[in-house]
């Protein structure tokens, strides 16, 4: 059975305790490999190889550091098959999807910030006719990344690639739940001929070694996506240490449909908001809310498309549904749909495990999408993020009411807007309080524009500019002109 191992100083390594975790896939519920059992002491390994290399990286010119980053690029695009199938087995998603969106994205996240460090500039300030202030931006030292299941090697490289394009070495962490992708790219970094320390990869599981990570005194940022509880435990250990903290965290995103809006489209694209990788996506549209007047015809129109996706094994090729990511993400949805039928919601489709599933998936974490209305806005389901194939529907009346309700969880991470009336679309792109507002479109993503969340979506913001800006720290300089 295949070992994941460690990846400091350049070397894969055992864990320091010699224990190693499962590492289940999701579609057959069998265990397929092993990852470490990380500690603090592996931690503290990687955290000493980020420092010792960290004087040689930062000193590198941004062209050298830019070069590297593009043969990783490089090396994971020549993977693409590998690493797609990897990531399918690993957390269950359809293969194609992997192909055409994760392992993709990783690439792009990579060859992005190799190019964006060589204009990323600095700024300078005349203050009338005193004095001349230039801002430099200086790498932080070693930064700590953590990252989630859900999109494993997708989200480890939009922290990884720009921390270590702005200067820094970096320790990531990946989910011990998705940990192959991460292994796959350690070994493309040591064929890549990234020099030791720079990158290291510790396994286990989040409240040991991630946790350990965070509060060493030696990590100077933490780059975390993940839940919000967690976020908050992680705010709560950085903050007395006065690390810099980026934190992604939860959403429950509203998906507002006006009746003027083109149906068919607002149809195929909410299929995909509400259901792309099991609705597992930080993203993910997971409250409809649909104007009066097109209610009834949407949700007729939406319960029939839902069934016809096809869930199925993650590896077969017209499988639009694969596995949930693991037993306990299964049984916490299920939970949901349970809770839902108490708080007094229909399930109009789905509900439970799809009838029939191949012989090889007769034990995996498989769930049919579900669509569930007649549940309160301020009902649990309508709160709190389920994070799985489950969306619910709910009619509206008018602009105040659904922008009332948009707004009315917890979370602010990104909304959807549908309607032909431009006034309105701004209108009321300006009063839903998300970080990101969709209109007419879901999940266009450009990697300049600041991603990230309101209220307890988000610390700081990812992206661009401000990744960049995150990763490094400002100095000002004041040089005075002689009158
Ligand atoms: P978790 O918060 O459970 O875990 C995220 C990562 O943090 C994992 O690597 C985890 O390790 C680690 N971790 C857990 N506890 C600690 C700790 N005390 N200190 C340091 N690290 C820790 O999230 P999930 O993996 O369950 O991911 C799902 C969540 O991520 C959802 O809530 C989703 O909304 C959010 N998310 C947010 C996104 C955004 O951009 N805003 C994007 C994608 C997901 P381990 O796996 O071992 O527990």
């Amino acid at each position: 059975m295949e070992k994941i191992r460690h990846y400091i100083g350049g070397e894969l390594v055992d864990p320091v305790s010699g224990r190693w975790l499962d590492n289940i896939d999701p579609a057959t519920a069998e265990v397929y490999s092993e990852v470490p059992d990380g500690d603090e002491r592996d931690a503290a390994r990687a955290v000493l190889a980020a420092e010792r290399a960290f004087p040689d990286w930062s000193a590198r010119s941004a062209e050298e550091r830019s070069r590297h980053l593009l043969r990783i690029a490089d090396l994971l695009e020549a993977n693409l098959d590998r690493l797609a199938r990897a990531e399918c087995v690993d957390n269950g998603k359809p293969l194609h999807l992997a192909r055409s969106l994760d392992i993709p994205r990783a690439v792009a996240n990579f060859r992005f910030f190799a190019t964006a460090i060589l204009h990323f500039h600095s700024e300078s300030h005349a203050t009338d006719q005193l004095a001349i202030n230039y801002t430099l931006r200086r790498p932080r030292g070693v930064a700590g990344c953590i990252s989630p299941w859900n999109l494993p090697l997708y989200l480890l490289t939009w922290k990884v690639a720009p921390a270590i394009a702005t200067g820094n070495t970096a320790v990531a962490k990946p989910s011990e739940i998705t940990p192959m992708t991460a292994y796959l790219l350690s070994e493309l970094c040591r064929e890549a001929g990234l020099p030791p320390g720079v990158l290291n990869v510790v396994h286990g599981l989040g409240g040991k070694v991630g946790a350990a990570l965070v509060s060493h005194p030696k990590v100077a940022a933490v780059s975390f996506t993940g839940g919000t509880a967690t976020g908050a435990e992680i705010a709560r250990s950085a903050a007395p240490l006065f690390k810099k903290l980026s934190l992604e965290l939860g959403g429950k995103n509203p998906n507002v449909v006006f009746a003027d809006a083109d149906q068919g489209e607002v149809i195929r694209t909410s299929l995909r908001s509400s259901f792309q990788n099991q609705g597992q996506i930080c993203l993910s549209g997971s409250r409809i809310f649909v104007e009066r007047p097109a209610y009834e015809a949407f949700v007729e129109r939406f319960v029939t498309e839902t069934r016809k996706l096809r869930v199925g094994d993650p590896l077969e090729p017209g499988t639009d549904q694969g596995a949930l990511v693991s037993r306990a993400q299964y049984d916490k949805v299920l939970s949901y749909i349970d809770l839902a039928r108490k708080e007094g919601g229909r399930i109009l489709c789905g509900g439970g495990r799809p009838s029939s599933l191949p012989d090889r998936c007769r034990n995996g974490y498989f769930l049919e999408p579900t669509v569930i209305t007649g549940l309160d806005v301020a009902s649990r389901v309508n709160q709190e993020e389920v994070f799985g194939p489950v969306v619910t529907v709910t009619p509206f009346e008018g602009e105040d009411e659904v922008v009332a309700w948009a707004n009315g969880t917890e979370y602010g991470l990104s909304a959807s807007l549908w309607t032909e009336n431009l006034p309105r679309a701004h209108r009321v792109a300006e009063r839903i309080h998300s970080g990101t507002v969709w209109i007419n479109c879901w999940m266009l993503r450009d990697l300049r524009v600041p991603v990230g969340g309101m209220k307890a979506s988000c610390v700081g913001r990812e992206g661009g500019e401000e990744a960049l800006r995150f990763f490094t720290e400002p100095k000002n300089g004041c040089i005075r002109v002689p009158g």
